[in-house]
């Protein structure tokens, strides 16, 4: 590890994102403060510099998604968009890939969604059956189907994760195709989420879908160690989401808690609404601390160690962040239930981060399996 947690340049990089996110704030457009971010070079800060990004990694990414959250304006794109996209053609595209793609996913004039979900796989990655087929004109053809891909509205192109078809069986072998939005065969529909967010849940049916032999990002062959370069930072990603998604919740509710007056003193010096936030601010420092020891060893090149240390960080991060919000909308009474103080929102919104990219229960299971070693059930 560094001599300090954070060094200098990191510090500066949260100072000035938070201040970006306060003169948002909770009212922010999405749109407005992708643009303002991606000028500033915010959005872009783990990708090369030769391909117009910061240079930096999935540390610097993830304090700019951090701050933003806890300043009430969390971009959910972030996670998919430069974290898994960006470092994929980063690490394994071709150079006109990287030309293409990275300058503008840096600068945040291009978007790019991630689609694995699969309605019949979920969790189960290895059962996923959307199929890429070579036809003799070295074209690919994909059919298929996904499921909870977000933000394939916005995004000019989505990864889609297929498996070739003489992979069909066996282990999952997975390849990565750049989707154009408006490519004939793509199809998206709008699945009705109980979310108050802008970037919004789809369906996709990949019904022939033509791509030409460069849509594919990598090696055909290299199996799962293309894909796991870009989970491990969304898993580390959607850590810092909810660290400050959570670390926003406890700011609203501390506040309140220290005017709000029923009997002689304010409601904060009850230790039964004073405690439970203390305890809340502890769990998300922890995960923080475990989130950065993740994007530390990924940012040094250790795939391996990053891999644990994203999935326990990921998991900290969910279940302090869902603890911390419940908290917060018990701290403000009714007050916490309703539109004005905006909290009983992030009630559902807190549970994406338990839910996705990969469960609870699943990173319970890679840590009983892979750290434990104990016995599957499955
Ligand atoms: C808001 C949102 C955004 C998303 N965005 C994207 C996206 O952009 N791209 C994308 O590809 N996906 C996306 N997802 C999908 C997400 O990654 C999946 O929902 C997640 O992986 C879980 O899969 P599932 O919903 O099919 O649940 P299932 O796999 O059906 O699991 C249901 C429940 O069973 C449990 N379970 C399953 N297997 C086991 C087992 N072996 N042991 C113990 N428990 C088990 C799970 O933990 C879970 O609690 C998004 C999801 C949400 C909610």
């Amino acid at each position: 590890m560094p001599p300090t947690i954070e060094s200098e340049e990191q510090k500066a990089l949260r100072t000035a994102v938070s201040t970006l996110g306060k003169r948002h704030g909770r009212d922010f457009t999405t749109p407005e403060l992708w643009t303002e971010a991606g000028k500033l070079g915010y959005l872009g800060v783990n990708l090369p510099e030769a391909y117009g990004g910061g240079g930096g990694g999935v540390s610097e990414l993830s304090i700019v998604l951090e701050e933003l959250g806890a300043a009430g304006c969390p971009l959910l794109m972030l996670v998919v968009s430069p974290a898994i996209c960006g470092t994929i053609i980063a690490r394994f595209g071709t150079d006109a890939q990287k030309q293409h793609w990275l300058p503008a996913l840096a600068d945040g004039t291009r978007i790019m969604a991630f689609g694995i979900t699969e309605p019949d796989a979920g969790s189960n990655s290895h059962r996923i059956t959307t199929t890429a087929r070579k036809d003799e004109t070295g074209d690919w053809i994909l059919n298929g189907r996904k499921v909870f891909i977000s933000g394939v509205d916005i995004a000019d192109a989505t990864l889609i994760v297929g498996r070739t078809e003489d992979a069909r069986t066996g282990s999952l072998k997975p390849c990565l195709f750049i989707v154009p939005r408006d490519t004939p065969g793509f199809e998206r529909r709008q699945i009705d989420m109980e979310l108050n967010a802008a970037e919004k849940q789809f369906e996709l049916t990949l019904d022939d879908v033509r791509l030409p032999a460069d849509a594919l990002v990598g090696d055909e062959n290299a199996g799962l160690l293309q894909l796991f370069a870009g989970l491990n930072p969304e898993r580390i990603m959607t850590a810092a989401f909810a660290i400050g998604m959570g670390r926003y919740a406890i700011s609203k509710a501390v506040e309140y808690a220290r005017d709000r007056t029923v009997w002689n003193s304010p409601i904060g010096a009850h230790q039964a609404i004073a405690h439970p936030l203390a305890q809340s601010h502890i769990e998300l420092e922890l995960a923080r601390l475990m989130m950065q020891k993740a994007a530390h060893l990924y940012d040094t090149g250790d795939d391996a160690g990053a891999g644990e240390a994203a999935n326990m960080a990921k998991y900290a991060a969910g279940e302090a962040c869902v603890r911390a919000v419940d908290q917060a909308v018990q701290t403000l009474g009714g007050n916490g239930l309703t539109k004005e103080f905006g909290l009983a929102s992030l009630i559902t919104a807190a549970r994406v981060s338990r839910i996705a990219p990969v469960s609870r229960e699943m990173i319970l299971n890679y840590v009983s399996h892979q750290t434990l070693g104990l016995p599957k059930s499955y």
